[in-house]
């Protein structure tokens, strides 16, 4: 049970796949002696990584063809040459070992008639590098992670317990504020070292593949608490959200041999990627699909959600029940297709965030005590634009190095940090009574549905100068307005109510940061494309936005991005 004041030496904020592969290190690196807590909005299960379908990249058969260049190659090409090439280096290298290390654990791959991990193409890769599990490789990672964890006896879970704020004091990390949903207790734990590994947060936009809880706190409490976030202009659209949900179809399903078919019934990635073609990577791919969309060659909706075709029909069925699954259950339970007898509706949805919180190369962040790791960070690998199953593999190597950096340090602490409880006390009376007792006109599930219907709109695969000011205008119009909202629920026990009023504020911080860094990006670069700047900048542009908190609006500023291997070059498929 939670008490009202709880400290621990290291606190892992978030348990998706970064989250758990950083609590195992933390674990397996201090032994048992130190005192470790993982601490989750959700069951710890239900973080949004077991949704991960595809699979994992990593170089695992050299001898085939496959390299660690390649790899990384593919990589700093598909970002666009905005990717840190020193991270790139040494991403594609210990990926490999998270793989072997996962196996170790007994994570059931797919596997090949040899009895060898089996590997699937996936787009922007030259060679077959996803490892996966089925289509399920994320909830197979998760588990397995889960039964490693239980080796040990020093980790503490606070489950659906939500955190509202990171306090730092002169430069260094004290504890976190957290609102333990299922009791309704405020509290303070304090620790010696954190790792925030709270995931993305895609449900800014409507049309996503994200879980509902993917809004972005952990980015959004970083931002307020003074750390910086990067290269947040850059979101990731996948190329193949189920119409009408926007629940994902795996890149593997094109891996596999889908195609992409528009209502002439032509494979119109011919046009844009003639050698990728299907598995281009997805900023390509999403581009090609909105332009044959723009141009007329879609299919139309009376809602405006137009959409092409994915057609696996001829991979036949036995292919189809053996490597996409979940692919199929999910076509025929929410568009009522039965893909081995139609094709699959689909568009580009929201997906992934190549920014995210600053860290080095270590994933540390400028805060002395605090890493950051998974999708809530930006270790700037991704760099404009993600390749798919790189984000897993990162979660896992960025996780192992986060989780021993921050227990080291942790190990090296002699006494956990002083919070004079009047800190507490005013994020609680901020908390529950300015924002919980709020009694105005507006209705937060409105001011969501604006915000979402906007970011749909003016800040997705295709943007411009226009678009974008509007869009500013429109976030800073709701942040207003959400500071009079009517909260309807007075309890603290799943008050879901007030809970959406403090995900909406988070998801407008990072609107606005979005935003102004994308309407000061005056080019066109991986996932962030203007109509008004087509072409890429590499002289004025081949570097990091930074964008630092302020009370009037994002301050935004610019470091170079790392060149080690590789100088820009035009970016074909
Ligand atoms: C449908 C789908 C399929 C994907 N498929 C692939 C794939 O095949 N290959 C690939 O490489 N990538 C894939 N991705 C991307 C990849 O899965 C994610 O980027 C990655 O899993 C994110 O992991 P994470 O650990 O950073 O965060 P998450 O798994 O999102 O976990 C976030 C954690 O933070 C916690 N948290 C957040 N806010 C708070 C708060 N305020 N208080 C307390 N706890 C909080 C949550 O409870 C959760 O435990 C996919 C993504 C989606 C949505």
């Amino acid at each position: 049970m939670v008490e009202i004041e709880a400290a621990h030496d290291v606190l892992i904020l978030g348990s998706g796949l970064a989250g758990l592969r950083a609590a195992v290190e933390a674990a397996r690196v201090s032994n048992d002696e130190l005192d470790i807590a993982i601490i989750s909005r959700v069951q710890l299960m239900r973080s949004h990584s077991v949704c991960a379908e595809g699979g994992t990249a990593a170089v695992m058969r050299p001898e085939e063809g496959d390299s660690l260049e390649l790899h990384a190659w593919d990589t700093v090409r598909g970002s666009d040459f905005l990717a840190d090439q020193d991270v790139v280096k040494l991403f594609v290298e210990e990926s490999p070992k998270e793989l072997i290390q996962l196996d170790h654990w007994g994570i059931p791959w797919s596997r090949r008639p040899d009895g060898r991990m089996n590997q699937r193409p996936f787009g922007g890769h030259s060679f077959d590098r996803a490892t996966f599990a089925e289509d399920k490789t994320g909830f197979f990672e998760m588990h397995t992670l889960y039964d490693t964890l239980q080796k040990y006896a020093g980790v503490t879970r606070y489950d659906e317990c939500y955190v509202t704020s990171i306090l730092i004091d002169n430069g260094v990390f004290q504890g976190l504020t957290v609102w333990n949903l299922t009791t309704g207790q405020f509290f303070l734990i304090r620790g010696k070292a954190l790792v925030i590994a709270t995931g993305g947060a895609c449900r800014m936009f409507g049309f996503t593949t994200y879980s509902l809880t993917a809004t972005g706190d952990g980015a959004a409490m970083a931002y307020r608490a003074g750390i910086p976030l990067k290269d947040m202009e850059f979101v990731q659209f996948h190329p193949t959200g189920l119409i009408p949900s926007g629940i994902l179809i795996t890149e593997g399903a094109r891996g596999e041999g889908g195609y992409l078919i528009n209502n002439k019934d032509e494979r119109f990635m011919e046009r844009y990627a003639p050698s990728k073609m299907e598995t281009a990577p997805r900023d390509i791919v999403s581009r090609s699909e909105m332009t044959e969309i723009l141009e007329g060659r879609g299919f139309s909706r009376p809602d405006g959600l137009d959409y092409l075709h994915l057609d696996l029909r001829h991979l036949g069925a036995q292919k189809i029940n053996e490597r996409l699954p979940l692919i199929r259950e999910v076509t025929i339970k929410f568009a009522f297709i039965d893909p081995l007898e139609q094709p699959i509706p689909i568009r580009p949805a929201a997906h992934y965030f190549m920014g995210g919180i600053h860290t080095d190369i270590e994933g540390a962040t400028p805060v002395e005590a605090i890493w950051a790791a998974g999708e809530a960070a930006c270790v700037s690998l991704h760099g404009a634009n993600r390749l798919g199953a790189n984000s897993t593999a990162e979660c896992l190597v960025w996780g192992r190095i986060t989780g021993e950096k921050a227990t080291r340090y942790a190990m090296g602490q002699k006494s956990l940090p002083d919070v004079p409880p009047q800190r507490v006390q005013e994020e609680e009376k901020r908390l529950f009574e300015q924002i919980g007792h709020g009694n105005g006109s507006e209705d937060v599930y409105v001011i969501r549905a604006e915000l979402q219907r906007m970011m749909d709109h003016n800040v997705a695969v295709y943007r411009n100068g226009p678009d974008m000011e509007e869009a500013l205008k429109k976030i800073r119009e709701l942040k207003q307005r959400i500071k009079h909202v009517k909260v309807k629920d007075q309890s603290r026990i799943y008050n879901t109510n007030l809970l959406a009023i403090v995900e909406v504020i988070n998801l407008l911080d990072l609107a606005e940061v979005i935003v102004a860094g994308g309407l000061a990006r005056t080019e066109s670069r991986g996932a962030h494309s203007r109509r008004d700047f087509p072409n890429r900048d590499d002289d004025n542009w081949g570097k990091h936005t930074l964008a630092y908190y302020t009370p009037e609006g994002p301050r935004l500023d610019y470091i170079p991005a790392t060149i080690t291997m590789w100088q820009p070059v035009e970016r074909k498929y």
